[in-house]
């Protein structure tokens, strides 16, 4: 079990124990930061609950359905496409299907994904079937955002805590599964240990390289070519303050070796918070690029 899953060593252990000592409970919840495998988990626990055979098989009717995304016992309830929350009505027909005898398994799981899109009318529609849940049904709700749920559907549920990727295991998985190698140290900085920031993120690193180019050598530059650079190191407006926290990155391998880049840092937190009240971007960045080669060369 959990064999071709990265990561979370600790939770593959736990899982696993609750599979072999039969020991299933009926509501879990998966809590982590997003794009580091919750999802994963819960369908590889899910199989291993459905499955027919004393230990996970992958051969009886229920492993090969699952494997085909056929089993009828296993189902994932996620907001709609045009929808920002997961719909009450959605819940409400959860609540009723819950209560027909599973088909092909002795069991039947249900996954629901970012439940924390769930609002409170339709958290509530959840607890009744919480507090007596079929006998053969476990429920596993899948959160970066613990805290918008009810205390009493929290309290009612196992929870079982995910970290994030190592740096390690997140290249092997962009290498493995994306067809993603060579990537910068700084990039996976950026990714903070997911795989979901880091397919958002990647295919910037090219001009990151270039930016990050830029920053090392500030100091041969003369003011006029600092700000013709602008165009060079901001290339989209609209994410400006992505580059800015990169460039803050940037600045912070550099303190090491040179103090005057902690108020270029200090700078990069001020063009941000203009950014985010609105200020007049042209002149923040501007005034961004004046205040570090200053600092630098002042
Ligand atoms: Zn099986």
């Amino acid at each position: 079990m959990f064999e071709n899953i990265k990561g979370n060593e600790e939770n593959k252990k736990i899982l696993s124990k609750i599979i072999n000592e039969k020991k299933v409970g009926h509501s879990y919840m998966f809590v982590g930061q997003t794009g580091i495998g919750k999802m994963l988990f819960a369908k590889e626990f899910a199989k291993a609950i459905l499955c027919l055979q004393e230990e996970q098989c992958n051969n009886c009717k229920s492993c090969l359905e699952f494997d085909n995304n056929n089993n009828p016992d296993i189902t994932i309830i996620e907001k709609e496409e045009d929808s920002n929350v997961i719909k009450i009505d959605q819940i409400r027909q959860m609540t009723l299907k819950i209560l027909e005898k599973p088909i092909i398994s002795n069991k039947k799981v249900y996954i629901i994904n970012d439940s924390e899109l769930m609002n409170e009318p339709a958290q509530n529609s959840l607890l009744k079937t919480l507090e007596e849940p079929p006998e053969y049904a476990t429920i596993i709700l899948i959160t970066s955002r613990e805290d918008l749920f009810l205390n009493t559907i929290k309290s009612r549920c196992t929870k079982i805590m995910f970290n994030k990727l190592s740096n390690e295991d997140l290249k092997q998985i962009l290498k493995m599964k994306y067809n993603y190698e060579n990537i910068s140290n700084n990039m996976f900085l950026l990714f903070d240990g997911s795989v979901e920031r880091a397919l958002n993120l990647i295919d910037k690193d090219k001009e990151y390289e270039e930016l990050s180019n830029i920053i090392n050598n500030l100091e041969k530059y003369n003011v006029v070519d600092v700000l013709n650079l602008k165009e060079k190191m901001f290339k989209q407006k609209e994410e400006a303050r992505g580059t800015l926290d990169y460039i803050n990155l940037l600045f912070y391998n550099l303190v090491k070796k040179d103090i005057r880049y902690a108020n270029c840092m200090k700078a990069a937190e001020k063009a941000k918070e203009k950014l985010t009240k609105n200020n007049n971007y042209d002149m923040t960045i501007d005034n961004f690029l004046l205040t570090i080669w200053e600092e630098l060369n002042g």
